[in-house]
Protein backbone atom coordinates (compact mmCIF):
# COMPACT_ATOMS: atom_id res chain seq x y z
CA UNK A 1 0.00 0.00 0.00
CA UNK A 2 1.13 3.61 -0.86
CA UNK A 3 1.89 5.42 2.30
CA UNK A 4 1.72 8.82 0.54
CA UNK A 5 -2.23 9.85 1.90
CA UNK A 6 -2.25 8.94 5.88
CA UNK A 7 -5.81 9.52 5.22
CA UNK A 8 -6.19 6.18 3.17
CA UNK A 9 -3.82 4.76 6.37
CA UNK A 10 -6.57 5.44 8.46
CA UNK A 11 -9.14 4.67 6.89
CA UNK A 12 -7.43 1.25 5.96
CA UNK A 13 -7.35 0.95 9.42
CA UNK A 14 -10.46 1.81 10.26
CA UNK A 15 -11.63 -1.88 8.43
CA UNK A 16 -8.91 -3.53 10.49
CA UNK A 17 -10.69 -1.98 13.76
CA UNK A 18 -14.06 -3.53 13.22
CA UNK A 19 -12.46 -6.61 11.46
CA UNK A 20 -10.45 -7.25 14.72
CA UNK A 21 -13.71 -5.98 16.79
CA UNK A 22 -16.03 -8.79 15.24
CA UNK A 23 -14.05 -11.55 15.06
CA UNK A 24 -12.87 -13.54 18.09
CA UNK A 25 -13.81 -14.96 21.09
CA UNK A 26 -15.68 -18.13 22.28
CA UNK A 27 -18.91 -17.99 19.62
CA UNK A 28 -21.66 -17.07 21.19
CA UNK A 29 -25.20 -18.67 21.88
CA UNK A 30 -27.68 -17.86 18.95
CA UNK A 31 -31.19 -18.32 21.00
CA UNK A 32 -32.84 -17.40 17.63
CA UNK A 33 -31.85 -17.79 13.92
CA UNK A 34 -29.02 -15.36 12.89
CA UNK A 35 -30.00 -13.20 9.81
CA UNK A 36 -28.56 -14.44 7.10
CA UNK A 37 -24.70 -13.14 5.59
CA UNK A 38 -24.99 -12.53 1.89
CA UNK A 39 -21.31 -12.96 1.23
CA UNK A 40 -18.42 -13.05 4.36
CA UNK A 41 -15.61 -9.76 3.88
CA UNK A 42 -12.76 -12.10 4.81
CA UNK A 43 -12.18 -15.84 4.41
CA UNK A 44 -12.89 -16.50 7.75
CA UNK A 45 -10.42 -19.45 9.13
CA UNK A 46 -10.87 -21.60 12.14
CA UNK A 47 -9.19 -23.77 14.07
CA UNK A 48 -10.25 -27.16 14.04
CA UNK A 49 -10.29 -27.60 17.93
CA UNK A 50 -10.40 -24.28 20.19
CA UNK A 51 -7.50 -25.22 21.69
CA UNK A 52 -4.01 -22.33 21.18
CA UNK A 53 -1.42 -24.42 19.46
CA UNK A 54 1.50 -25.84 20.61
CA UNK A 55 4.60 -24.91 19.11
CA UNK A 56 7.82 -26.44 19.51
CA UNK A 57 11.23 -24.72 19.74
CA UNK A 58 14.63 -25.87 19.63
CA UNK A 59 16.46 -24.55 22.99
CA UNK A 60 20.00 -26.62 23.01
CA UNK A 61 22.68 -27.31 20.91
CA UNK A 62 23.64 -30.59 20.67
CA UNK A 63 25.33 -31.99 23.41
CA UNK A 64 26.43 -35.86 25.13
CA UNK A 65 23.80 -35.21 27.92
CA UNK A 66 21.45 -32.51 28.76
CA UNK A 67 20.26 -31.62 32.40
CA UNK A 68 16.84 -31.31 33.75
CA UNK A 69 15.35 -30.51 36.75
CA UNK A 70 11.65 -30.81 37.54
CA UNK A 71 10.01 -30.38 41.18
CA UNK A 72 6.70 -32.16 40.40
CA UNK A 73 5.88 -35.80 39.41
CA UNK A 74 6.24 -36.33 35.86
CA UNK A 75 5.49 -38.31 33.08
CA UNK A 76 7.39 -40.31 30.42
CA UNK A 77 6.73 -40.72 27.40
CA UNK A 78 8.18 -41.80 23.80
CA UNK A 79 6.37 -39.92 21.51
CA UNK A 80 5.26 -36.61 21.45
CA UNK A 81 1.49 -37.43 19.80
CA UNK A 82 0.87 -40.99 22.35
CA UNK A 83 0.42 -40.95 26.17
CA UNK A 84 2.93 -41.54 28.17
CA UNK A 85 4.08 -44.45 29.49
CA UNK A 86 5.25 -44.04 32.32
CA UNK A 87 4.51 -41.94 35.78
CA UNK A 88 7.03 -40.98 38.12
CA UNK A 89 5.93 -39.11 41.63
CA UNK A 90 8.32 -37.25 42.35
CA UNK A 91 10.89 -34.62 40.26
CA UNK A 92 14.49 -34.06 41.16
CA UNK A 93 17.76 -34.03 39.37
CA UNK A 94 17.66 -35.87 36.21
CA UNK A 95 19.80 -36.29 32.76
CA UNK A 96 19.10 -37.03 29.36
CA UNK A 97 22.11 -38.91 27.77
CA UNK A 98 22.80 -40.10 24.36
CA UNK A 99 24.06 -43.42 23.88
CA UNK A 100 23.86 -44.15 20.22
CA UNK A 101 20.28 -43.89 18.68
CA UNK A 102 19.26 -44.13 21.98
CA UNK A 103 18.18 -41.96 24.83
CA UNK A 104 18.68 -42.51 28.58
CA UNK A 105 17.04 -40.69 30.95
CA UNK A 106 18.79 -40.97 34.67
CA UNK A 107 18.27 -39.82 38.30
CA UNK A 108 20.97 -40.53 40.70
CA UNK A 109 23.08 -42.55 38.23
CA UNK A 110 20.54 -44.76 38.01
CA UNK A 111 18.39 -45.42 34.64
CA UNK A 112 14.95 -44.68 34.71
CA UNK A 113 14.02 -45.03 30.94
CA UNK A 114 15.56 -45.87 27.63
CA UNK A 115 13.70 -45.14 24.45
CA UNK A 116 14.87 -43.73 20.88
CA UNK A 117 12.78 -40.68 22.01
CA UNK A 118 11.94 -39.24 25.27
CA UNK A 119 9.16 -36.48 26.67
CA UNK A 120 8.35 -35.29 30.11
CA UNK A 121 5.63 -34.10 30.90
CA UNK A 122 5.16 -32.58 34.17
CA UNK A 123 2.29 -32.82 36.72
CA UNK A 124 0.81 -29.89 37.65
CA UNK A 125 2.53 -26.36 38.04
CA UNK A 126 6.10 -25.37 37.93
CA UNK A 127 8.78 -24.85 35.12
CA UNK A 128 11.15 -27.33 33.93
CA UNK A 129 15.02 -26.58 34.11
CA UNK A 130 17.07 -27.23 31.33
CA UNK A 131 20.54 -27.10 32.09
CA UNK A 132 19.85 -24.49 34.92
CA UNK A 133 17.40 -22.08 32.67
CA UNK A 134 13.46 -22.73 33.14
CA UNK A 135 11.25 -22.96 30.95
CA UNK A 136 7.33 -23.19 30.42
CA UNK A 137 5.48 -26.11 29.19
CA UNK A 138 6.97 -29.35 28.84
CA UNK A 139 9.67 -31.23 26.57
CA UNK A 140 10.64 -34.12 24.12
CA UNK A 141 14.54 -34.98 24.02
CA UNK A 142 15.66 -36.41 20.35
CA UNK A 143 19.29 -37.96 19.32
CA UNK A 144 20.66 -36.16 16.15
CA UNK A 145 24.02 -36.93 15.15
CA UNK A 146 25.64 -34.67 17.27
CA UNK A 147 24.04 -35.22 20.19
CA UNK A 148 20.53 -34.88 22.62
CA UNK A 149 18.78 -32.17 21.74
CA UNK A 150 15.85 -30.46 24.06
CA UNK A 151 12.72 -29.07 22.37
CA UNK A 152 10.33 -27.29 24.25
CA UNK A 153 7.07 -27.96 23.69
CA UNK A 154 4.78 -25.20 24.55
CA UNK A 155 1.52 -23.80 24.38
CA UNK A 156 2.34 -20.78 21.72
CA UNK A 157 1.37 -17.77 23.77
CA UNK A 158 3.66 -18.85 26.81
CA UNK A 159 6.34 -19.23 24.63
CA UNK A 160 5.67 -15.37 22.94
CA UNK A 161 5.96 -14.21 26.92
CA UNK A 162 10.03 -15.47 26.31
CA UNK A 163 10.30 -13.74 22.93
CA UNK A 164 8.88 -10.53 23.08
CA UNK A 165 11.55 -8.59 25.34
CA UNK A 166 14.65 -10.44 23.61
CA UNK A 167 13.14 -9.15 20.10
CA UNK A 168 11.99 -6.08 20.70
CA UNK A 169 13.61 -4.48 24.08
CA UNK A 170 12.60 -3.50 26.94
CA UNK A 171 9.76 -0.47 25.59
CA UNK A 172 8.47 2.53 27.68
CA UNK A 173 4.83 3.14 28.67
CA UNK A 174 4.33 5.17 25.61
CA UNK A 175 6.09 2.68 23.24
CA UNK A 176 3.58 -0.13 25.08
CA UNK A 177 0.88 -0.55 21.58
CA UNK A 178 4.43 -1.80 19.91
CA UNK A 179 4.53 -4.23 22.03
CA UNK A 180 1.03 -5.64 20.80
CA UNK A 181 2.36 -4.89 17.60
CA UNK A 182 5.32 -7.65 18.07
CA UNK A 183 3.07 -9.74 19.65
CA UNK A 184 1.06 -10.00 16.69
CA UNK A 185 3.53 -10.10 14.52
CA UNK A 186 5.77 -13.21 15.92
CA UNK A 187 2.44 -15.38 17.01
CA UNK A 188 1.78 -14.80 12.72
CA UNK A 189 5.19 -15.79 11.81
CA UNK A 190 5.42 -18.89 14.82
CA UNK A 191 1.33 -20.08 13.15
CA UNK A 192 2.81 -19.46 9.41
CA UNK A 193 6.09 -21.75 10.53
CA UNK A 194 3.83 -25.10 11.94
CA UNK A 195 2.49 -26.60 8.78
CA UNK A 196 5.63 -26.05 6.32
CA UNK A 197 8.12 -27.84 9.10
CA UNK A 198 5.22 -30.40 10.42
CA UNK A 199 7.13 -33.21 9.41
CA UNK A 200 10.79 -31.91 11.01
CA UNK A 201 11.70 -33.10 14.48
CA UNK A 202 10.63 -29.39 15.60
CA UNK A 203 9.59 -25.39 14.64
CA UNK A 204 11.63 -23.16 14.90
CA UNK A 205 14.73 -22.56 16.60
CA UNK A 206 15.35 -20.23 19.75
CA UNK A 207 18.03 -17.96 18.31
CA UNK A 208 18.17 -15.02 15.24
CA UNK A 209 17.00 -17.72 12.46
CA UNK A 210 13.44 -17.16 14.05
CA UNK A 211 13.08 -15.86 17.08
CA UNK A 212 15.10 -15.23 19.94
CA UNK A 213 13.36 -17.11 22.72
CA UNK A 214 14.73 -17.23 26.42
CA UNK A 215 12.48 -18.66 28.57
CA UNK A 216 11.41 -17.34 31.48
CA UNK A 217 14.42 -15.52 31.96
CA UNK A 218 13.05 -13.70 29.02
CA UNK A 219 9.97 -12.44 30.21
CA UNK A 220 8.74 -9.03 31.33
CA UNK A 221 5.08 -8.32 32.83
CA UNK A 222 4.02 -5.67 30.54
CA UNK A 223 5.36 -7.66 27.17
CA UNK A 224 3.66 -10.81 28.72
CA UNK A 225 0.28 -8.31 29.71
CA UNK A 226 0.51 -7.39 25.67
CA UNK A 227 0.24 -11.18 24.73
CA UNK A 228 -2.34 -11.74 26.74
CA UNK A 229 -4.25 -8.78 25.55
CA UNK A 230 -3.83 -10.10 22.00
CA UNK A 231 -4.18 -13.73 23.33
CA UNK A 232 -5.50 -15.75 19.66
CA UNK A 233 -5.10 -12.27 17.53
CA UNK A 234 -3.03 -13.49 13.59
CA UNK A 235 -2.81 -12.06 11.20
CA UNK A 236 -3.81 -13.62 7.96
CA UNK A 237 -3.32 -13.34 4.27
CA UNK A 238 -5.46 -15.39 1.79
CA UNK A 239 -6.64 -17.20 5.12
CA UNK A 240 -3.33 -17.96 6.01
CA UNK A 241 -1.07 -17.09 9.16
CA UNK A 242 1.20 -14.31 7.25
CA UNK A 243 4.80 -14.62 7.62
CA UNK A 244 5.80 -11.66 9.12
CA UNK A 245 9.48 -11.39 9.03
CA UNK A 246 10.82 -7.85 10.93
CA UNK A 247 14.03 -6.33 11.54
CA UNK A 248 15.55 -3.50 13.76
CA UNK A 249 15.45 -0.64 11.50
CA UNK A 250 14.79 -0.16 7.86
CA UNK A 251 16.82 3.32 7.11
CA UNK A 252 13.41 4.89 5.88
CA UNK A 253 11.89 1.90 3.29
CA UNK A 254 11.37 -1.43 4.52
CA UNK A 255 12.72 -4.12 1.85
CA UNK A 256 11.46 -6.54 -0.99
CA UNK A 257 11.29 -10.07 -0.09
CA UNK A 258 11.69 -10.64 -3.67
CA UNK A 259 15.19 -9.02 -3.92
CA UNK A 260 16.34 -9.66 -0.21
CA UNK A 261 15.34 -13.11 -0.46
CA UNK A 262 14.78 -14.40 -3.83
CA UNK A 263 14.93 -17.67 -2.66
CA UNK A 264 11.85 -17.84 -0.48
CA UNK A 265 8.63 -17.70 -0.80
CA UNK A 266 7.34 -13.91 -2.00
CA UNK A 267 3.92 -12.67 -0.63
CA UNK A 268 2.64 -9.42 -1.71
CA UNK A 269 2.55 -8.10 2.06
CA UNK A 270 6.67 -8.11 2.03
CA UNK A 271 7.08 -6.22 -1.06
CA UNK A 272 8.71 -2.83 0.80
CA UNK A 273 7.12 0.23 1.44
CA UNK A 274 8.66 4.04 2.62
CA UNK A 275 8.64 3.62 6.15
CA UNK A 276 7.04 7.31 6.84
CA UNK A 277 3.40 9.24 7.48
CA UNK A 278 2.38 13.20 7.49
CA UNK A 279 2.40 13.31 10.97
CA UNK A 280 6.72 12.90 10.97
CA UNK A 281 6.68 15.86 7.97
CA UNK A 282 8.03 13.22 5.68
CA UNK A 283 10.75 11.83 7.43
CA UNK A 284 10.83 8.12 8.07
CA UNK A 285 9.79 6.60 11.60
CA UNK A 286 12.87 5.30 12.33
CA UNK A 287 14.88 8.22 11.68
CA UNK A 288 16.26 8.29 15.33
CA UNK A 289 17.26 4.78 15.06
CA UNK A 290 21.33 5.21 15.84
CA UNK A 291 21.29 2.33 12.67
CA UNK A 292 19.33 5.01 10.49
CA UNK A 293 22.71 5.56 8.50
CA UNK A 294 26.13 4.34 8.98
CA UNK A 295 29.56 4.11 7.24
CA UNK A 296 31.95 1.38 6.77
CA UNK A 297 35.08 1.91 5.40
CA UNK A 298 38.17 -1.19 4.71
CA UNK A 299 41.42 -0.85 2.64
CA UNK A 300 41.59 -3.16 -0.38
CA UNK A 301 43.96 -5.55 1.70
CA UNK A 302 41.56 -5.95 4.86
CA UNK A 303 38.61 -6.65 2.39
CA UNK A 304 40.66 -9.29 0.14
CA UNK A 305 41.21 -11.36 3.48
CA UNK A 306 37.87 -11.08 4.53
CA UNK A 307 36.46 -12.19 1.04
CA UNK A 308 39.14 -14.84 0.86
CA UNK A 309 37.21 -16.26 4.18
CA UNK A 310 33.76 -15.43 3.37
CA UNK A 311 32.96 -16.36 -0.66
CA UNK A 312 34.14 -19.58 -0.17
CA UNK A 313 31.99 -20.31 3.25
CA UNK A 314 28.72 -18.42 2.02
CA UNK A 315 28.74 -19.18 -2.02
CA UNK A 316 31.16 -22.53 -1.29
CA UNK A 317 33.42 -21.72 -4.09
CA UNK A 318 37.07 -23.04 -4.33
CA UNK A 319 39.42 -20.49 -2.14
CA UNK A 320 41.63 -20.79 -4.96
CA UNK A 321 39.35 -19.01 -7.52
CA UNK A 322 39.67 -15.86 -4.45
CA UNK A 323 42.47 -13.96 -5.22
CA UNK A 324 43.41 -10.34 -6.10
CA UNK A 325 40.61 -7.88 -5.57
CA UNK A 326 40.51 -5.94 -9.31
CA UNK A 327 36.72 -4.49 -8.53
CA UNK A 328 33.59 -4.41 -6.91
CA UNK A 329 30.43 -3.77 -8.89
CA UNK A 330 27.11 -3.43 -7.49
CA UNK A 331 24.38 -5.18 -10.06
CA UNK A 332 21.24 -3.05 -9.84
CA UNK A 333 19.31 -1.17 -6.88
CA UNK A 334 15.74 -2.13 -6.12
CA UNK A 335 13.39 0.18 -5.55
CA UNK A 336 13.58 -0.21 -1.93
CA UNK A 337 17.27 1.45 -2.20
CA UNK A 338 18.95 -2.25 -1.99
CA UNK A 339 21.57 -3.48 -3.99
CA UNK A 340 20.41 -6.46 -5.77
CA UNK A 341 23.64 -8.30 -6.45
CA UNK A 342 27.39 -7.17 -5.84
CA UNK A 343 30.24 -8.85 -8.32
CA UNK A 344 34.06 -9.34 -7.23
CA UNK A 345 36.49 -9.27 -10.04
CA UNK A 346 39.37 -11.17 -8.64
CA UNK A 347 43.01 -12.25 -10.98
CA UNK A 348 41.48 -15.81 -10.21
CA UNK A 349 37.69 -15.21 -10.82
CA UNK A 350 34.97 -13.62 -10.67
CA UNK A 351 31.97 -14.25 -7.93
CA UNK A 352 28.34 -12.87 -7.99
CA UNK A 353 26.86 -12.52 -4.13
CA UNK A 354 22.79 -11.93 -4.39
CA UNK A 355 20.70 -10.00 -2.39
CA UNK A 356 20.97 -10.35 1.81
CA UNK A 357 23.47 -12.44 1.28
CA UNK A 358 25.82 -9.46 0.51
CA UNK A 359 25.91 -8.96 4.24
CA UNK A 360 27.04 -12.37 5.29
CA UNK A 361 30.20 -11.88 2.48
CA UNK A 362 31.26 -8.26 3.32
CA UNK A 363 31.93 -8.65 7.42
CA UNK A 364 32.81 -5.22 8.35
CA UNK A 365 35.89 -6.34 10.65
CA UNK A 366 38.39 -8.69 9.81
CA UNK A 367 38.06 -11.68 12.56
CA UNK A 368 34.89 -10.61 13.83
CA UNK A 369 31.58 -12.56 12.67
CA UNK A 370 29.45 -9.52 13.04
CA UNK A 371 27.61 -8.84 9.33
CA UNK A 372 27.24 -5.96 7.49
CA UNK A 373 24.37 -3.90 8.68
CA UNK A 374 22.00 -4.36 5.92
CA UNK A 375 22.11 -4.32 2.07
CA UNK A 376 20.90 -0.54 1.47
CA UNK A 377 24.10 1.26 1.28
CA UNK A 378 25.79 3.31 -1.96
CA UNK A 379 29.45 2.13 -2.64
CA UNK A 380 32.46 3.96 -3.67
CA UNK A 381 35.66 1.88 -5.04
CA UNK A 382 39.16 3.62 -5.44
CA UNK A 383 41.96 1.50 -7.22
CA UNK A 384 45.24 2.26 -7.73
CA UNK A 385 47.41 -0.15 -9.98
CA UNK A 386 44.88 -2.40 -11.11
CA UNK A 387 43.76 -3.36 -7.42
CA UNK A 388 41.49 -2.18 -4.96
CA UNK A 389 42.51 -0.04 -2.95
CA UNK A 390 39.91 1.57 -0.14
CA UNK A 391 35.82 0.59 -0.34
CA UNK A 392 33.81 2.75 1.41
CA UNK A 393 30.09 2.17 2.03
CA UNK A 394 27.48 5.15 3.13
CA UNK A 395 24.27 2.92 4.03
CA UNK A 396 21.07 2.84 6.04
CA UNK A 397 19.19 0.52 8.28
CA UNK A 398 19.86 -2.30 10.45
CA UNK A 399 18.98 -5.96 9.60
CA UNK A 400 17.03 -7.39 6.67
CA UNK A 401 14.35 -4.69 6.40
CA UNK A 402 11.70 -7.43 5.25
CA UNK A 403 8.49 -6.66 6.77
CA UNK A 404 8.11 -4.72 9.78
CA UNK A 405 10.77 -2.28 11.09
CA UNK A 406 10.95 -2.30 14.59
CA UNK A 407 12.42 1.25 15.56
CA UNK A 408 10.01 2.44 13.42
CA UNK A 409 7.23 0.33 14.74
CA UNK A 410 8.24 1.85 18.35
CA UNK A 411 7.82 5.58 16.99
CA UNK A 412 4.50 5.24 15.49
CA UNK A 413 3.59 3.66 19.27
CA UNK A 414 4.82 6.85 20.58
CA UNK A 415 2.74 9.03 17.85
CA UNK A 416 -0.18 7.63 18.78
CA UNK A 417 -0.66 4.95 16.77
CA UNK A 418 -2.69 1.64 16.77
CA UNK A 419 -1.48 -1.39 16.49
CA UNK A 420 -3.71 -2.08 13.69
CA UNK A 421 -2.51 0.82 12.25
CA UNK A 422 1.07 -0.09 12.47
CA UNK A 423 0.45 -3.53 11.11
CA UNK A 424 -1.69 -2.39 7.95
CA UNK A 425 1.61 0.08 7.83
CA UNK A 426 4.13 -2.37 7.73
CA UNK A 427 1.91 -5.67 6.28
CA UNK A 428 -0.27 -3.94 3.53
CA UNK A 429 -3.22 -6.31 2.95
CA UNK A 430 -3.40 -8.80 5.79
CA UNK A 431 -6.35 -9.02 7.97
CA UNK A 432 -6.75 -9.40 11.85
CA UNK A 433 -8.40 -11.89 13.14
CA UNK A 434 -8.98 -14.28 16.14
CA UNK A 435 -7.93 -17.76 15.62
CA UNK A 436 -7.62 -19.35 18.66
CA UNK A 437 -9.87 -18.45 22.17
ZN1 LIG B 1 12.08 2.11 9.34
Amino acid sequence: MNRSSIRCLLACCACFSLLFLSCGGPRPIVKEPAPAIEKPVEPIVFRPDDRAPVVRVLVTKPASSIRVRISSAFFVGEDPAEPPVRRFDSGGDLTVRSAGNRLILKRSGKDLHKAPVITIRKVGEGNVYINGKPYRGDFTFRSTQGGVIAINDIEIDDYLKGVLPAEIGYLREDQFEAYFVQAIASRSYSLSKLEEKRLEMYDMKATIMDQVYRGVQGEHPEASRAVDDTRGTVALFDGIPARMYYSACCGGHTADIRIGWPWKSAYPYLYGNRDTGEVENGKSFCYRSPHFRWRVHWSGRTLENILKKTLPEELGVKPSTVGRLQDIVAQGVGPDGRIKAIEIVTDRGSHVVTGDRIRWVFLPKHGSRAILKSTMFKLDVKKAGGRVSAVNLVGGGNGHGIGMCQAGAIRMAERGYGHDEIISHYYPGVSLVRYYP
